[in-house]
């Protein structure tokens, strides 16, 4: 009884986030203008999609009309673009929550990752669930008029703005489904001829599986009657060889609302116990919602059931570590009234996981064989993210491991090129393990004391400066039948390898610097766990090493940093007993000083490794000092 009251206008402002899209939409965006139509287009697709599932429920819901289909009519006199749409339409409630708020995290995220540059922006704005506002890029009045299927004819609902801050609402006499006015801004008239229209539809729109149609032209005018400008076929049912480049990267931009093309594409039919079609786009840049955590509101691959769209299904059909791809899956076999629970825990779906799992392997093998430059890139958006597979994926590890990219210090930068294949290829006689330092960042990898020896003797060292890779190393023992290494930890046993040098006088140096050994023991005390020869070094004069199974000193920083108890081992000092600085604390017979070159010696490996010194005045005393000495 109290809606009754609902039937005059109301005037409603918009949810603060909404005004700030609007703002950005009017004020900013003024490339790509025509991505609105994408936007609208692909709404109306989607509201015909939900009629088309809702209905197998419920077939009294298409009202006798289940031919569904987006119309476009321009009016050129009025100066207006009307997109109508048969599908599912919107109720009052549904109107003031779907346009009038926007209910996803994401939007501020999207407004947060702004650049002010206005091209990204643009590309931004379909990703991120705000694609309804980019009517505001063309239009300075939108009115939006809709029924919801099965609802009386007069609950229709009028809903106008000129995209300012406020809007109008009001009940109106409508047909189901959704119509959306734009009255286009000066300058804007190039959107009302049917050529340009058509143009834009088979750019963006011609593989929306629902006919997209026009007013028939006749002497340069409409007529009343209406022909279907777009293929209106779901494109992965058709077979490939019918298939074009550009068909495959036309439907990605619409399915990804990328503006970019795809970096490649798998498209593969499976019939067999049960059968499916799989489309798998790898894009070439990182779509955006992907790349944050990941793991919350997950978007990208699309199931449908014998081409009725389901939901949204990224999270069931493929793994975090993948969560990049995008593309289609549709089942033959799987029942239409599949739910999320159902998804979870099936036989079928874990079938068509594992298929989208080993396609997209194929797919990132076949590029990197084929195509270094555009597998560089891949590694360069994605390369982390894949990291992650290495821990979550242990069926597929060595798939996975095989893909991944290193800088080295064979290798130029910190560009991350080096495939474990290309080291092991390029491992010297003798070389047992693959040798790795990891560190924060590639300045302090590529300079740490402990690969000098390495260096020294032309042993490549794959440089580990990603925070994941700590991590992924936790799970990656193993390559090729060679152990993983960490440079920094445990003994280095250089004799095997070529040049390894004169075991007998390495033996004798140690013995020599026993009471040096001895000393530094005495002078360092509790703050080190044990002092001995060092293998590695041959220019530095120290560094700090790990047990086997200690955790990387970085990874103990970041841990604590992070808020977790990290256990605190006590590092290891190793010394280079050739070095000036050894020598002189050997030679010293004041123990005070050859205290405080002690501590010299132990805050440079400290320095070296990235820690902070506990007492960084005392270590600038010490360096003064030693330099007014000299
Ligand atoms: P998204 O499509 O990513 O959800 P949009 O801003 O494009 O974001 O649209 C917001 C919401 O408005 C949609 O999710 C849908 O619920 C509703 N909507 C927009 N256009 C239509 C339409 N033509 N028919 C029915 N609902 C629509
Ligand atoms: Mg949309």
């Amino acid at each position: 009884m109290e809606t009754m009251t609902e039937t005059t206008a109301q005037t409603r402002k918009f949810e603060a986030e909404v005004a700030q899209v609007l703002h950005l939409v009017t004020h900013s965006l003024y490339s790509h203008k025509e991505i609105f139509l994408r936007e609208l287009v692909s709404n109306a697709s989607d509201a015909c999609d939900k009629l088309r599932f809702e209905a197998l429920a419920n077939p009294a819901l298409t009202e006798g009309d289940a031919e569904l289909r987006i119309d476009i009519h321009f009016d050129a006199e009025a100066r207006t673009l009307t997109l109508r749409d048969n599908g599912i339409g919107m109720g009052r409630d549904e109107v003031i929550e779907n346009i009038g708020t926007i209910a996803r995290s994401g939007t501020r995220r999207f407004l947060e990752s702004l650049s002010g540059d206005a091209r990204k922006d643009t590309q931004l704005i379909g990703q991120f669930g705000v694609g309804f506002y980019s009517a505001f890029i063309v239009a300075d009045k939108v009115t939006l008029i809709t029924r919801r299927a099965g609802s009386p004819a007069a609950e229709g609902v009028r809903w106008d703005s000129d995209g300012s801050g406020e809007y109008t609402i009001d009940a109106i006499e409508a047909p189901r489904g959704t119509s959306v006015v734009l009255h286009l801004k000066d300058g804007e008239d190039e959107f009302l001829g049917a050529w340009k229209l058509r143009d834009l539809i088979a750019k963006y729109s011609d593989h929306i599986a629902f006919p997209i149609r026009l007013p028939v032209q006749k002497d340069g005018k409409s007529t009343d009657e209406f022909e279907t400008v777009n293929h209106a076929a779901a494109l992965w049912t058709r077979p490939k060889s019918e298939l074009k480049d550009e068909d495959y990267q036309g439907f990605y931009k619409s399915l990804a609302h990328d503006f970019s093309d795809a970096a490649t594409w798998t498209h593969n039919r499976v019939e067999g116990s049960q059968s499916y079609t799989l489309l798998l786009y790898l894009p070439s840049k990182p779509p955006f919602d992907a790349m944050f955590s990941g793991r919350e509101e997950r978007k990208g691959l699309k199931l449908y059931i014998r081409r009725v769209f389901i939901m949204d299904a990224s999270e069931q059909l493929l793994p975090s570590y993948l969560r990049f791809m995008r593309g289609v899956v549709d089942s033959d076999d799987l029942p239409l009234n599949v739910s999320r629970e159902i998804l979870q825990d099936n036989r079928l779906v874990a079938q068509i996981r594992a298929a989208c799992v080993k396609r997209t392997l194929d797919l990132l093998e076949k590029l990197a064989n084929d195509d270094k430059e555009k597998f560089q890139a891949f590694v360069d958006s994605f390369g982390n993210v894949l990291k992650e597979g290495i821990a979550e994926d242990g069926a597929n590890r060595e798939r996975i491991a095989k893909l991944l990219r290193f800088a080295s210090t064979a290798s130029e930068g910190q560009a991350r090129t080096v495939s474990l294949d290309d080291y092991i290829a390029r491992m010297p006689i003798g070389q047992e393990p693959i040798y790795y330092i990891s560190a924060d960042g590639y300045g302090a990898a590529k300079g740490s004391p402990q690969i000098e020896a390495l260096r020294a003797r032309n042993v490549e060292v794959l440089l580990m400066f990603d925070r994941i890779d700590e991590w992924m190393l936790g799970y990656l023992s193993e390559y090729g039948g060679k152990k993983l290494r960490n440079v920094a930890k445990g003994d280095l046993d250089l004799d095997a390898l070529e040049g390894g040098g004169d075991k007998q006088a390495r033996e004798e140096a140690v013995k020599a610097a026993e009471p040096v050994i001895a000393k530094l023991k005495e002078l360092l005390g509790e703050r080190v766990r044990d002092v001995r020869v060092s293998q590695r070094l041959t220019d530095s004069p120290s560094c700090l090493v790990l047990d086997e199974y200690d955790m990387a000193s970085h990874m103990q920083r970041l841990m604590r940093e992070a808020g977790h108890d990290a256990p605190a081992s006590k590092p290891i000092l190793e010394i280079n007993p050739q070095h000036a600085l050894v020598q002189r604390i050997e030679a010293e017979a004041d123990l005070t000083r050859a205290g405080e070159f002690s501590l010299l010696l132990f805050e440079q490996a400290q320095l070296m490794d990235g820690a902070q010194l506990g007492d960084p005045a005392g270590f600038v005393r010490r360096v003064n000092a030693l330099l007014a000495a000299a």
